[in-house]
């Protein structure tokens, strides 16, 4: 069992594969892939998938994400995804983890400033993002965390790119 194999476990005990077209997650590389998937599970969210350490550091989250500066969206840390995931499009079967549409909302690469394990650790992530509805630079900060839940905030930070304060 390789590290991505452990950090893989997580998600594959929730998903029966004969069931669901998702990825087991067999692929390696090291690449900086950034997606973000629309998913119509029982609840509407956006998922941010990140490419660290072999596999796809992942967040759910609830509120369509946005350039608009400072916003907070919330965004909820789940299980580690494998690469593949990130081209993965389709309807995950009724009773399944997860079932209902996933698409592809947005994609690209990113990049983090300093290192992403510290990072994570921390509680305080900032990086880059060149996609095609989001780019620029991003921060995730841990709000909340126990054995139930690790809840942080996704904000746009101040750049050319994003757009004005809301009101
Ligand atoms: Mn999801």
């Amino acid at each position: 069992m390789d590290d991505k194999d452990r950090k893989l476990g997580s998600y594959r005990t929730k998903r029966n594969f004969a069931q669901t077209s998702e990825p087991e997650g067999h692929e390696k590389s090291q690449n900086r892939l950034y997606v973000v998937q629309k998913h119509a599970a029982s609840t509407l969210h956006w998922d941010l998938r990140l490419e660290h350490g072999g596999v796809l550091l992942s967040w759910a989250v609830p509120k369509e994400p946005t350039m608009k500066l400072g916003l907070k969206r919330l965004a909820i840390h789940v299980e580690d995804h494998p690469i593949e995931y990130a081209k993965f499009e389709g309807d995950i079967p009724k009773g399944n983890y997860g079932a209902g549409h996933v698409e592809i909302w947005d994609r690209g690469s990113w990049k983090p400033e300093g290192d992403v394990d510290a990072a994570m650790e921390e509680g305080k992530l900032e990086f880059q993002v060149a996609g095609e509805r989001l780019h620029g630079q991003f921060v995730l900060v841990r709000m909340d965390r126990d054995e139930k839940k690790d809840n942080w905030l996704l904000i746009k930070k101040d750049d050319e790119s994003s757009d004005a304060a809301p009101k």
